[in-house]
């Protein structure tokens, strides 16, 4: 083995062997029970250990089966102390960099206000847009920050980032901009979409099919160039199932993956239009049809569903789970982070959202913010569960079985953070 460097001599009678034992690894967690999320099974290992090296996770097992011991075989060792270890957590859909907040429309949505009450009184969703406009970065900044810091709190190490409240090509790029920004942290990687929004601006009230034009032919162009985003989002539903294509396709002779907000109020056809355009994901999909779904699992697009919004907006339609686990398309989750309809940064609360509202297993709703939402995220997310290669991103938790991760509802039993083989947050 090459960690293990024998150096033999004869001098004489004498035999004289001299071992060197390298420090082959950087760090070792030892004293843990794992739940590895290796395709899509809580994959327990009890009694484990897990080493990083270079970043990457470089050996997982029972303790018992490590060829020497933890202190010969890394340079630091950290003791766990029968806490569990899981993938670091990955929140696959957020819209966490805005302006403002939507507070005072809950208030009167609560008094009993129409949604075009609202809108008269100078809310709804144009009231982010304008909020997101008039701020500055630094303001923008700071807001998006504390909610992702919310969210690492939780055990988040990787984020997915929208832009869509600028809704002119400046404030787009401002949002794209600020979102790598945080990814430039090293506690956690931020992957950024651009989102040809479904709501036009002011500027082009009455004019959707202009609005879309101009992102095509002048803003993803732009975004492109400047690499801002990972890949594009559209809502088909909201907007057309034509003007969601158009923008999509536009998207893809750019070169970038797409993914779909689906099927959030209606059966529009979005599930079948993800998956008829290789999307990494279609979101929402409460509406979705039984052919869509089946596309879906043919062309391999993730399900992300969004119980914070289902939950939010009291809606009484629940997404086809039962048709996803036939069809086996994969499911995530994700907070959906956004002022109007999640306004949330508890990825914790969502396991358990989705398991009382949408009656996913806490086996299926772990999956859904590790190992699947990486597939969410395309080839270049290197995580989500704990394999040999992997980044090694990992969250320690202080429980008894890795079903309280979704059954305690407001509990936030993460003691410890590691990005790619750092401790970076409470560690122990
Ligand atoms: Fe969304």
């Amino acid at each position: 083995m090459d960690w293990l460097i024998r150096c033999s001599s004869l001098a004489g009678c004498y035999d004289i062997r001299y071992q060197y034992r390298l420090a082959m690894w950087d760090s070792i967690w030892i004293n843990t029970h794992l739940a590895t999320l290796r395709e899509g099974r809580y994959g327990v290992v009890r009694r484990a250990a897990l080493a990083a090296e270079g970043g990457r996770i470089a050996w997982v097992g029972a303790r018992a089966d490590l060829p020497h011991e933890p202190e010969q075989l890394a340079r630091e060792v950290h003791d766990c102390e029968g806490r569990w270890i899981t993938p670091g957590l990955i929140d696959c859909h957020t819209h966490l960099v805005h302006g403002g907040n939507l507070a005072h429309d809950f208030d009167l949505r609560s008094q009993g206000a129409s949604e075009e009450e609202i809108v008269r009184s100078g809310g709804g969703i144009l009231a982010t847009v304008r909020d997101t406009r008039n701020a500055s970065e630094m303001e923008l900044i700071r807001s998006a920050s504390a909610r992702l810091k919310r969210l690492m709190d939780e055990g988040v190490t990787t984020v997915e980032i929208k832009s869509g409240y600028g809704l002119d090509t400046r404030n787009e790029m401002k949002l794209l901009r600020i979102a790598r920004l945080l990814g430039e942290s090293d506690a956690v990687t931020v992957n950024t979409t651009f989102f040809g929004a479904p709501t036009p601006p002011p500027e082009y009230e009455g004019r959707s099919d202009d609005y879309v034009q101009f992102v095509c032919d002048e803003m993803l162009p732009e975004v492109a160039a400047a690499g801002l985003a990972d890949a594009v989002d559209a809502d088909c539903g909201r907007a057309t199932q034509q003007q969601a294509r158009r923008m999509l396709q536009a998207a893809k002779a750019l070169g970038l993956p797409v993914r779909l907000h689906a099927d959030l109020d209606s059966d529009s056809g979005g599930a079948a239009l993800a998956a008829s355009l290789g999307a990494l994901s279609a979101d929402g999909l409460a509406y979705a049809s039984d052919a869509g779904i089946e596309a879906m699992a043919a062309a391999g697009t993730v399900a992300v569903l969004l119980p914070g919004t289902h939950f939010f907006t009291r809606s009484q339609r629940t997404p086809p789970v039962a048709g996803l686990r036939r069809h086996r398309v994969r499911m995530a989750l994700a907070t959906d982070c956004n002022p109007a309809s999640s306004p949330s940064t508890s990825i914790l609360l969502m396991l358990n959202l989705a398991c009382t509202l949408f009656r996913l297993t806490p086996e299926e709703a772990l999956a859904g913010v590790t190992c699947h939402a990486a597939q969410a995220l395309g080839p270049g997310a290197n995580c989500g569960s704990l394999e040999a290669g992997k980044d090694a991103d990992l969250a320690i938790w202080e429980i008894d079985d890795p079903a309280e991760l979704a059954y305690a509802m407001g509990a936030n039993p993460c003691v410890g953070v590691v990005k790619r083989g750092v401790p970076v947050h409470r560690a122990i």
